[in-house]
């Protein structure tokens, strides 16, 4: 019998990262300090809820490698959040800020809960409790959280509150991700949907797909998916496909996108509305041209990636496809935009903001979209011509330009 992939997120990433720095000539004992983050802290938080009794969750926060800067990355609220996983991101997010040239390592965060069913109050009370037991490791020259799966500029006003209130001065570099009142930058909540779609463009010039033309799948309705569908359906391409946690939808003659985004929740649920439905897993292997995994992990496996269709896989969520789905699309000839590089749009304009709140000086939308645009175009070209010149896929590349950083930072320091 065949054996089962091992689809395990940190297990994949650890072995992508080892093959990535020994191409690159690096001893192992630079493997052994970036196969597992810097600093990894568990804590439990206990929550009064709204029916008087007390619950306690568990959180998690981990610095990958903080030799270039201050770590940096989202914090996510999920049911499935696990050390594991946060160990993965924080990973991912040390590549993301190697490829973009940002003066950050990498961090994450999460918060095993689900906030689909809790109210507000509650919510505001778990996320002020994760910055108080948090607090003694993050700051704005330390480790900036970010919103992630299920948080946004609301957790972030409450955790900014909270933090600045522990150090007893206004602190908005200590977050990114914030409203545009409390120190946000223009373009944060748009900018990995946009990132998407510059990356994307690079990706379709580089194969000859002219956009206005392209048949386009987005899996995930969420803050990515959603934006994203805006930016393509606006820039003349026909969405054929969308999906969100209840099921997908697809017409090979287009989605009435505007109506779509109209109607979806909060969460990003609109496809419980519709009965003609089909399931996340068959509108993947759909005929289209472009196919935008923008949802969770483990979409793309060894069971469906040689069914299918598309001719390019731009990755906006963190690891959507696993490691042999990789290796057998790559065999195919289809090319894959990795998530570290076509979902790194968040993180640079994160640093954006990061950047105005300790100048205290605040930027146009245009002048945060072109730094935007420069940084991916040169970032997604720096990635293709490793991947040419090593005849390497796009992911191990994205490795390869990430973690480059990372370890010249690791070796000047004289850590290893
Ligand atoms: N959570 C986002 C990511 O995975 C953004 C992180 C940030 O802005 O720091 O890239």
């Amino acid at each position: 019998m065949k054996v089962k992939e091992n689809v395990d997120v940190l297990a994949r990433t650890q072995q992508v990262i080892e093959t990535a720095l020994t191409t690159l000539g690096y001893d192992s004992a630079y493997y052994e300090l970036m196969k597992e983050p810097l600093r990894l802290l568990t804590v439990r938080i206990p929550v009064k809820m709204d029916d008087g009794k007390v619950k306690v969750f568990t959180g998690y926060r981990a610095q990958h490698n903080d030799a270039v800067g201050p770590t940096k990355g989202g914090v996510r609220f999920h049911p499935d959040v696990t050390q594991e996983e946060v160990k993965a991101l924080s990973m991912w997010m040390s590549i993301k800020c190697g490829i973009t040239n940002l003066p950050y390592g990498g961090g994450k965060g999460g918060i095993q809960c689900d906030p689909r069913t809790m109210s507000f109050g509650e919510l505001e009370r778990l996320s002020r409790g994760y910055v108080r037991a948090i607090s003694q490791l993050v700051g704005p020259t330390k480790d900036i959280p970010a919103p992630d799966v299920f948080t946004n500029s609301q957790i972030m006003a409450w955790m900014m509150d909270e933090y600045s209130r522990i150090r007893e001065f206004d602190s908005p570099g200590f977050i990114t991700g914030k409203p545009l009142v409390l120190g946000g930058s223009i373009g944060r909540e748009s900018s990995t949907a946009l990132g998407v779609s510059i990356v994307m463009n690079e990706a379709a010039k580089v194969l000859g797909i002219p956009i206005q033309k392209a048949r386009i799948i987005i899996q995930g309705f969420g803050n990515a998916g959603s934006y994203l569908a805006k930016f393509l359906h606006d820039a003349g391409a026909t969405i054929v496909g969308i999906s969100d946690a209840a099921g997908a939808l697809y017409d090979p003659n287009g989605l009435d996108i505007e109506h779509l985004l109209e109607r979806r929740d909060s969460f990003g649920c609109v496809t419980n509305l519709f009965p003609n439905r089909i399931t996340n897993q068959e509108l993947l292997v759909q005929d289209c041209d472009i196919l935008i995994p923008a949802a969770i992990e483990n979409q793309i496996t060894e069971d469906n990636a040689h069914l299918i269709k598309a001719k390019l896989l731009v990755e906006a969520a963190n690891g959507p496809t696993t490691h042999v789905a990789t290796q057998i699309l790559t065999e195919r000839g289809i090319m894959i935009v990795p998530d570290v590089l076509a979902s790194a749009g968040g993180v640079v304009v994160s640093y954006f903001e990061w950047v105005q709140n300790n100048q205290g000086y605040y930027w146009t939308e245009e002048e945060v979209n072109e730094r935007l645009t420069k940084i991916l175009v040169d970032a997604f070209h720096n990635v293709y011509r490793t991947s040419q010149e090593k005849k390497a896929d796009m992911r191990l590349s994205a490795y390869m330009v990430g973690l480059k950083r990372v370890a010249e930072a690791v070796r000047w320091r004289g850590w290893v």
